[in-house]
């Protein structure tokens, strides 16, 4: 994209409304307007980042065997009315009426309506386990909406929901989206402690909280090195071979790691002192075992093996998405501005046109430009060069080519890496070779 003709609109001022980096930047960044309290417009490139995590986040359902569907925002109360949790969700929840006085609300979850259609549709046991998700807008009308898309109103959820038969194959659904979860966290260039959170009156240990690391993170976190020795890609561990499951999960459940409110000294005295890690951390996913609890009341079940009607045993499993963009910039940013994974970042490269005007800077910047387009933001506004340094490490490009009137001349560029600050003098060519992306 030309930035010369882009609604991306920094701003150099620090947004006084906003107390954390993270929110600080995306609006400097131009990456989100507020439109309401808790209640975001995404700008293109922002919208970049949201569409690159999930994607990643899509990727990794899919390889865990989970489907995707699309459910719509607007649900009737008549099904929360059969799970019992109109009454239950309180304010959270934002209730509608249409114009024929039918009591409508802005999905903040989606267990219901998920049951709903497998009710209509599944009716044996030959058909399950099956997972489904999707990636959709919630809406919870949070009491203090804050950190900008952190703890938004309006935010964008993968949540996922299974389905099994009995208790030992909701396990194995569980322990196959656990790592699904560690995956796509690796992928997004983030450490994640999996935390056992309560289960409310479900008991059992099967729910799990991801915690993000971050030195701005709200909670305190203890947790053993384990964690961050393991490569959690396919190579040391076949997603879909149960053995492979059990050896993850025994990693994933066998090491120490609390939030502060949970941290135990006895049993953290008994982790290995070389191996006691610390941070802070924010909470961008949370996966649950319930069993029966919507199947039964809202009377799903299917025809057994036996003959008998069974009820399935049903996860429901919740990605923030939108919370994802903030916590990444938590993790990753300094004085200047974003520090981008390449993984999400919305252009791998930016493309600093230092005299704009000058006939010689403008071809070279218009050749590497047709050379990136699908992965660059070419600045090729007329303004000096600090204000475009300044906006490109705002802005947190991976990659940087900066291209002078000097260097121009004999055909060289400025290649600089924004995570490291280290610059080299290279050739046009050299510089998209060492930046591994392929011209189109
Ligand atoms: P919290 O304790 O932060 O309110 P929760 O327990 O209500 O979270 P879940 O219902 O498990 O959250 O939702 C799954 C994920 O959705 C959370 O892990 C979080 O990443 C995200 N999420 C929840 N509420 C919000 C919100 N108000 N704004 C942005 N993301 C949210
Ligand atoms: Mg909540």
């Amino acid at each position: 994209m030309r930035l010369s003709q882009s609604l991306i609109p920094t701003i150099k001022e620090v947004p006084s409304e906003a107390q954390i980096a993270s929110h600080r930047l995306m609006l400097r960044a131009g990456l989100v307007r507020q439109t309401a309290a808790g209640i975001y417009a995404w700008l293109p490139a922002g919208l970049r980042v949201l569409n690159n995590i999930a994607d990643i986040v899509r990727e990794e359902q899919d390889a865990a065997g989970a489907q995707e569907v699309l459910m719509p925002t607007i649900q009737p109360a008549t099904l929360w009315q059969e799970s019992g949790r109109y009454e239950d969700y309180g304010k959270e929840m934002l209730r509608i009426k249409d114009r024929h006085e039918r009591d409508l609300l802005f999905g903040p979850t989606n267990e219901e309506m998920i049951t709903d259609l497998y009710r209509q549709s599944v009716k044996s046991y030959k058909e399950l386990p099956q997972a489904a998700y999707q990636i959709q807008w919630k809406f919870r009308d949070e009491v203090r909406p804050r950190f900008g898309v952190m703890r938004g109103r309006e935010f964008l959820m993968k949540d996922a929901y299974s389905f099994a038969l009995d208790y030992a194959g909701a396990v194995i659904i569980y322990r196959r989206m656990m790592l699904a979860y560690m995956r796509t966290f690796q992928r997004l260039g983030v450490k994640a402690i999996p935390m056992v959170a309560d289960t409310g009156p479900i008991g059992g240990d099967l729910s799990h909280e991801f915690i993000i690391l971050a030195p701005t993170g709200e909670s305190q976190v203890f947790y053993d090195a384990a964690f961050e020795d393991v490569d959690y890609g396919a190579g040391n561990f076949d997603i879909d071979k149960s053995e492979d499951l059990e050896r993850f999960f025994g990693i994933m459940t066998g090491n120490y790691a609390a939030t502060d409110e949970k941290h135990d000294l006895d049993a953290w005295g008994k982790v290995a002192e070389d191996r006691r890690r610390e941070g802070r951390g924010i909470e961008v996913g949370h996966i649950f075992y319930f069993g029966t609890k919507y199947s039964a009341a809202m009377n799903f079940s299917v025809t057994g093996p036996d003959g008998q009607k069974l009820f399935p045993e049903m996860g429901s499993y919740g990605i923030g998405v939108s919370r994802m963009v903030g916590a990444l910039i938590e993790a990753s940013h300094d004085e200047a501005g974003i520090i981008w994974p390449d993984s999400v970042a919305p252009f791998k490269v930016g493309i600093l046109n230092l005299k704009q005007g000058d006939a010689v800077t403008d071809a070279m910047a218009e050749d590497v430009y047709g050379k990136l387009r699908k992965v660059a933001l070419y600045d090729d506004r007329s303004e000096r060069a600090g204000v475009k340094f300044a906006d490109a490490d705002l802005m947190g490009h991976p990659w940087q080519i900066i291209i002078g009137p000097r260097g121009a001349a004999n055909g060289m560029v400025e290649l600089k890496r924004r995570a490291t600050g280290e610059r080299e003098e290279l050739t046009v060519e050299a510089a998209l070779a060492k930046i591994g992306l392929i011209a189109n």
